[in-house]
C-alpha cells in the first residue's frame, strides 16, 4: 500500500496535488478508525470532503462496521483508487469548492450535493434512546435523531425515499425502548394469568376450572353437581384471564407501555410516533447549495399545519383583512408561552430540554383543529391561528395543552408550565391587519386567558 504520510506519525494521508481533494485514514483498527473518522467528518471546513480509510484488520461489530459505513466514504487499498473515487464526486460539482458549510444544515446539504444519488439512511443502533440514529448529523453539529431531516424536507432541500421504521417513542424521554406488559384491566397489577372458567348452570357458580376437575369428569365445587353437557349444564365465560392480586376475571387484558429509559408508565396511545426514513437531496436543493443560498426556505407549510413564521404573519395578515371587511368572518390568534423556561433550562441538560421543546412542537399541531395553522417564533413561543373560532374551541385547545403537560412526569418534573393569550378578532377593533403587529400587540397584552 502506497500513502503518502500528512506529518509524521500521522495517519491520515492527503489527496489532491493543487488543492486538497479527499483524505484517507491508513491503518488504524475499527475503534481508533471510528474516532479519527468521527472526528475528520466533525471539522466544520473539511468534513464535507471525500473520507475514506483502509480497511481495518479485524472485522469491527455490526454497529461499528454500520456507523463506519456511514460516516466513511469507502475503503481503499490504494491512494490512487481514493484519488480516482474523490475526483469523480468533485467532477460531479464541476469542482465547485466554495460550498455553504457555515451550520449544520448547510455541511449537510453541501455534503449530499458532493455525492449525488447518496441515500442517507440511519445506523440501527440499540444503545441509542431512539434506536436508530445518524451519526453524520451529529458530525455536522445537529441532533443525531434526524430532527433536521424533517425540517429540510419539509423546505423542500430533501426527499424521503423511503420509510424504515415507524417508531413509537416514550411521551416523557422520547426514547424508542419500551415494554409492553400485560397488565390487569382492574387494578392494573402485572400478575395476571391465563385461566379458563367455567360457569355451572345449575347453582350460577363461576370459578376455574381446576376448581370443577373431578377424575373423568367435571363437577361443580359449590353444588356438586356433576356437569356433562355444555350448553345445557355448565358453560365456558369469555373471560379467559384472571388476575391474582384482584381475583378480577376478564377477556382482553390492558396493555400498558414502561419506558426502559426512564421507567415513565403510560397507555399505547399515548406514544409519540415518529418515522425514521432514508433521505436524499432534492434537485432544488443541489441548486441552491450550488448557487450558496440556502437560506430562505421554498415550502412553508409543513404537512401538520406548522408554518414557517413569516408565512404565519402573512396568513394571519390576510384574515385580519378579511375579518375587516366581512363581518361574518372571524378568527382567534392564541398565543402560546412557556414560562420558567430559563430555570428550567439551568436544571435541565440541553438535550433534555431540546427534547421537551421538540416534544412539544410535535404535539401541538395534532392538537389544533383542522384548518388552523401554528407557528413557533421563539424556542417558547407558539401561536396558532384559528379561524371562526369561538372561545369554546379555544378553551379545548387549551384544555387539551393542559392535560398534555399533566400527563408528563418529565414536564412536571421539569416544572415547565405555559400561559395562554387569546385576541379574538370580533372583539378587538382591527384598525391594524398587519400579522407581525397583531402578534405584538398580543405579546404585549398583560391579561392571561389561562394558566396551566
Ligand atoms: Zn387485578
Ligand atoms: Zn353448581
Ligand atoms: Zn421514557
Amino acid at each position: 500500500m502506497q500513502f503518502s504520510k500528512w506529518g509524521d506519525g500521522s495517519n491520515l494521508c492527503v489527496l489532491g496535488e493543487d488543492r486538497l481533494e479527499g483524505l484517507v485514514i491508513t491503518h488504524l483498527e475499527s475503534a481508533v478508525l471510528l474516532e479519527a473518522a468521527m472526528t475528520q467528518r466533525s471539522d466544520p471546513r473539511y468534513g464535507i470532503y471525500p473520507l475514506y480509510a483502509t480497511r481495518p484488520r479485524q472485522q469491527p461489530d455490526e454497529i461499528t462496521s454500520a456507523v463506519l459505513d456511514h460516516l466513511l466514504d469507502g475503503y481503499v487499498e490504494t491512494a490512487e483508487a481514493a484519488g480516482t473515487a474523490a475526483r469523480t464526486l468533485w467532477s460531479g460539482i464541476a469542482q465547485q469548492t466554495d460550498l455553504p458549510i457555515d451550520t449544520p444544515d448547510a455541511r449537510l446539504l453541501s455534503y449530499l450535493t458532493l455525492r449525488r444519488g447518496y441515500q442517507l439512511a440511519p445506523v440501527r443502533d440499540w444503545r441509542s434512546r431512539e434506536l436508530y440514529r445518524y451519526p453524520l448529523l451529529e458530525a455536522f453539529g445537529a441532533s443525531a435523531d434526524g430532527e433536521l431531516l424533517g425540517l429540510l424536507q419539509q423546505r423542500g432541500m430533501l426527499r424521503r425515499t423511503g420509510l424504515i421504521e415507524r417508531l413509537r417513542l416514550c411521551p416523557a424521554c422520547q426514547g424508542a425502548h419500551l415494554l409492553f406488559v400485560d397488565a390487569c384491566p382492574n387494578c392494573h397489577g402485572l400478575e395476571i394469568e391465563a385461566d379458563e372458567s367455567i360457569h355451572c348452570f345449575t347453582c350460577g357458580h363461576v370459578a376455574s376450572q381446576r376448581a370443577f376437575s373431578l377424575a373423568g369428569g367435571l363437577q361443580c365445587p359449590n353444588c356438586r353437581a356433576r356437569l356433562r353437557h355444555i350448553g345445557t349444564e355448565y358453560d365456558r365465560p369469555l373471560e379467559h384471564h384472571h388476575c391474582k392480586r384482584c381475583a378480577e376475571r376478564f377477556t382482553e387484558a390492558e396493555v400498558i407501555t414502561h419506558c426502559g429509559i426512564c421507567e415513565h408508565e403510560s397507555r399505547p396511545e399515548l406514544l409519540i410516533t415518529r418515522e425514521v426514513g432514508r433521505y436524499e437531496i432534492t434537485e432544488y436543493g443541489r441548486i441552491r447549495v450550488l448557487n450558496q443560498d440556502i437560506s430562505t426556505p421554498l415550502v412553508s407549510v409543513e404537512r401538520n399545519g406548522s408554518l414557517h413564521p413569516q408565512v404565519f404573519e402573512q396568513l394571519l395578515g390576510w384574515q385580519s383583512e378579511i375579518a375587516a371587511q366581512h363581518p361574518e368572518c372571524h378568527f382567534t390568534l392564541l398565543h402560546i408561552q412557556l414560562e420558567h423556561l430559563e430555570e428550567t433550562g439551568s436544571r435541565l441538560t440541553p438535550e433534555a430540554a431540546s427534547r421537551l421543546l421538540r416534544m412539544l412542537s410535535e404535539r401541538l399541531p395534532s392538537l389544533v383543529r383542522p384548518g388552523d395553522v401554528c407557528t413557533r417564533t421563539q424556542s417558547a413561543d407558539f401561536w396558532v391561528l384559528m379561524p371562526q373560532a369561538d372561545p369554546t374551541a379555544t378553551k379545548a385547545l387549551i384544555e387539551q395543552l393542559q392535560a398534555l403537560f399533566e400527563a408528563s412526569d418529565e414536564l412536571r418534573a421539569a416544572n415547565l408550565r405555559f400561559s395562554a393569550r387569546a385576541l379574538e378578532s370580533g372583539h378587538t377593533s382591527l384598525t391594524e391587519t398587519s400579522g407581525n403587529a397583531l402578534m405584538q400587540k398580543l405579546a404585549e397584552q398583560s391579561e392571561e386567558v389561562l394558566h396551566a
